[in-house]
């Protein structure tokens, strides 16, 4: 066992703690990724909050991007000295949703013994399969994906989740087609990667909907036709309206304010499509009109990590980075050391923020 640097959550709701821990060498299919950033994302503060229970202490952090530093027994294709994303989705491969393209819901259990401990040896959680806020990952190697040279590492790291979930929300769960009419609720940085990937995409209109001016301001610079401030009274009126009338083709929830989920079918046109991206709180409910959605002809999807294949994803969306079709530079608000994790972490709590990313000594 090796001793990294890593930001632990011993109570839910408390700052992290800045502590060394063990880190366990690769096993088989595994490898050691040494980081060089990693972004927050308002799920690692979900899950500090308690929003989600989960065992603690735990070691938080997904969104990463480094390079192999060690490769463990039967892995393949990869080799030290790689650049790579590093990503939550853990997939076997081989069970129903896996066979069945959809990796992001693998339901083989990651091995409960995880590769982290604390100083002391005492147990300590690999949070979502990552545990990304430290130094190094262990990893298995079905969770990353490596990276084109010219991409700069601070940008990689957010295509692991934030853009996958945004654009892979739009591509592979609304099936947006060409001509199609979006509705893009929140404009925070999943909204943002939405409005882009219906901006990919070939949307006619994208209507980003958003409580604050300045948020979308920021989506028109990612594509979106029109905004529409969600603080007035019914604000689908004005998203209609925006749109010619008839609604919208695909409506993207990428918020987690329940209010959001209530109203989201009261955008759609018929034929439409509601996608729940956003992540409320465990036990938090909504409230639609069945008969509504059946006389329309319309759905509401569940699109957990943009249904992301990460080993067909994530290349393209470096290569229209390169191309500069795809933002992500634009996406980072914030650079900060790990040990300044805490302020950071206020830093987005306050909403102001798109990514603040941590970025490592290397
Ligand atoms: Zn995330
Ligand atoms: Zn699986």
């Amino acid at each position: 066992m090796q001793k990294v640097k890593a930001a632990v959550c011993h109570e839910f709701g408390l700052p992290l703690v800045i502590e060394e821990i063990q880190l366990a060498p690769p096993g088989q299919g595994q490898l050691e990724v040494t980081l060089h950033a990693v972004a927050i994302c308002h799920s690692d503060i979900s899950y500090a909050d308690g929003a989600w229970g989960g065992p603690l202490p735990a070691v938080y952090g997904h969104e990463a991007a480094g390079t192999v530093s060690a490769t463990g027994p039967g892995v393949s294709g990869f080799s030290t000295g790689d650049r790579v994303v590093v990503t939550l989705i853990r997939s076997c491969g081989t069970c129903p949703s896996c066979a069945s393209g959809k990796p992001v819901i693998c339901e083989t259990p990651a091995p409960a013994d995880g590769p982290l401990r604390t100083a002391g040896g005492g147990p300590l959680v690999q949070a979502m399969d990552c545990g990304a806020f430290a130094e190094k990952v262990v990893v298995d190697q079905r969770q990353i994906v490596k990276l084109p040279d010219a991409i700069p590492m601070e940008a990689a790291a957010l295509l692991s989740c934030g853009v996958i979930t945004g654009v892979g929300a739009v591509v592979n769960a609304a099936a947006l087609r060409a001509g199609e009419d979006v509705v893009v609720i929140g404009a925070g940085g999943v909204g943002l990667n939405a409005i882009q990937g219906a901006r990919i995409a070939g949307a006619r209109r994208i209507v980003a909907v958003d409580m604050v001016a300045e948020k979308l301001e920021a989506a028109k610079e990612f594509g979106a036709t029109h905004g529409v401030l969600a603080t007035q009274d019914r604000p689908w009126k004005a998203a209609r309206k925006a749109l010619g009338g008839r609604g919208a083709d695909a409506v993207m929830i990428t918020v987690g304010a329940i209010p959001a989920y209530d109203t989201a079918p009261l955008y759609l046109a018929p034929g439409g499509r509601a996608v729940m991206i956003g992540m409320p709180h465990t036990g938090a409910q909504s409230q639609y009109e069945p008969v509504i959605l059946a006389a329309l002809g319309q759905g509401l999807i569940g699109s957990k990590m943009g249904d992301a294949v990460i080993q067909r994803d994530i290349p393209w969306m470096a290569d229209l980075y390169q191309q500069g079709r795809l933002k992500l530079d634009e996406l980072i608000s914030g650079r900060w050391r790990l040990d300044e994790i805490n302020a950071a972490i206020a830093d987005t709590r306050a909403g102001s923020a798109r990514r603040n990313v941590i970025l490592f000594d290397s």
